[in-house]
């Protein structure tokens, strides 16, 4: 049975979560980086928050509310020189994942702040331990405050590149539902449908564990149970069953990491603009599709859904048609955006391991102009 398990982070979930994790905030150091996007972290009433816990506790901050979405690498890398320059001794991410992941290679380069950009993934480079993280999601989608990986967008603009360093765990996050309130309802769906894709991605990773497995199915249960309702709006007790499940499905990948319908995605999302979720469950409907070619797939799946209480062949039709990508594409577009993601990790990471041929089929299938 695998079943070892490492989970660092404190999370703190609800209004009964907000005391542990002001508390934790005021001892952890006495001059913190806050590390947003542009406005939400200000708009859904964290940044209010944090600022009056840390005023409250006499520790200085410094605001760098530059990440944009899908972070890039070299803003991180100046986020960093900022915060050693400033000498902050802890990092706080607000926001979604691009504000999470962006704190994490921030902490790394703000304690090493002599290496270049590309070197935040040699390990040997990194010579100092990335400084204390804390975390304050406010969609619910990646579950970035539960894991290690910082998904980090190269100075070409057309490759992601996940960095994972053994100290990029946040100590502590405080997820709170209402901070996702905020969130127009479309963006609300896309980071929904980014956590769906965690779990099931997760529950059919060959590196799953019957922990990752639970985390992963109580995720898929709450976000279909919710999403398969069409809601126009999502209310109270949506929004705090989706932060749940998002963390979990956050946590279940931190055990398996993702399959392809992540690596799919990141060119249409990168080059077209269609955001990282429905990126993601564009793809869901093929991923099941290639695995049920394999017995141990097909097993999977029928698990996994008649755990959810779906059925296959309603999510093979649902989850594409929710994520409403309207793209198409020439045969040179398509080759361009499948080289870029041809190289990826994740290929591995299921029951069917998709091979090139594949990937070109697929892009086919769904964008070649007739
Ligand atoms: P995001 O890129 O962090 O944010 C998307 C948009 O939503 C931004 O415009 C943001 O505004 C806005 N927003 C966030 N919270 C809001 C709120 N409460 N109210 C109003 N607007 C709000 O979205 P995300 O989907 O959470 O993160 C996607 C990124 O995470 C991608 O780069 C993806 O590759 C990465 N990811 C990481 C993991 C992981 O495990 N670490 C897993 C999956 C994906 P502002 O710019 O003003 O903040
Ligand atoms: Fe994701």
């Amino acid at each position: 049975m695998k079943a070892s398990f490492y989970m660092p982070t404190a999370i703190h979930f609800g209004a009964e979560g907000e005391k542990p994790f002001a508390a934790a905030l005021q001892k952890a150091g006495r001059h913190a980086m806050i590390v947003t996007g542009k406005s939400s972290a200000k708009r859904c009433g964290a940044l209010d928050d944090v600022i009056a816990t840390l005023t409250g506790a006499g520790i200085a901050y410094t605001v760098f509310d530059e990440i944009t979405e899908n972070p890039p690498l070299l803003t991180c890398h100046r986020g960093g020189a900022i915060a050693a320059a400033e000498g902050v001794d802890f990092v706080i991410g607000i926001g979604g994942g691009s504000p999470l992941d962006a704190a994490k290679a921030i902490a790394a380069f703000a304690a090493n702040p002599s290496i270049a950009p590309e070197e935040i993934y040699d390990d040997a480079k990194r010579a100092n331990p990335t400084l204390p993280l804390y975390a304050i999601p406010t969609t619910a989608g990646t579950g970035s405050e539960a894991n290690n990986f910082s998904v980090l967008t190269l100075p070409d603009g057309e490759h992601k590149k996940t960095f994972k360093a053994a100290d990029s765990w946040f100590c502590a996050a405080l997820v709170l539902p209402r901070y996702t309130a905020t969130m127009p309802h479309a963006t609300a769906v896309s980071t929904a449908l980014d956590a769906f894709a965690h779990a099931l991605e997760s529950y059919l990773s060959p590196k799953s564990t019957v922990f990752s497995e639970r985390a992963a199915l109580f995720a898929g249960a709450e976000i279909w149970d919710v999403l398969s309702a069409c809601p126009a709006a999502f209310d109270d007790d949506m929004r705090e069953r989706l932060s749940a499940a998002a963390t979990a499905a956050g946590m279940a990948i931190s055990v398996t990491g993702t399959g392809f319908p992540h690596p799919l995605g990141y060119s249409i999302t990168l080059l077209d603009g269609i955001p990282h979720g429905r990126a993601c469950a564009l793809f869901a409907g093929d991923y099941l599709t290639y695995n049920e070619k394999t017995e141990v797939g097909k097993a999977r799946i029928e698990a996994f859904a008649a755990a959810i209480g779906a059925k296959p062949a309603v999510m093979k039709a649902f989850l594409p048609g929710i994520a409403d990508v309207d793209l198409t594409f020439t045969e040179e577009e398509i080759a361009y955006r499948v080289e870029l993601i041809a190289g990826a990790k994740n290929y591995p990471n299921s029951p069917y391991v998709l091979c090139k041929d594949e990937i070109y089929d697929i892009y086919r299938s769904h964008f070649l102009k007739k």
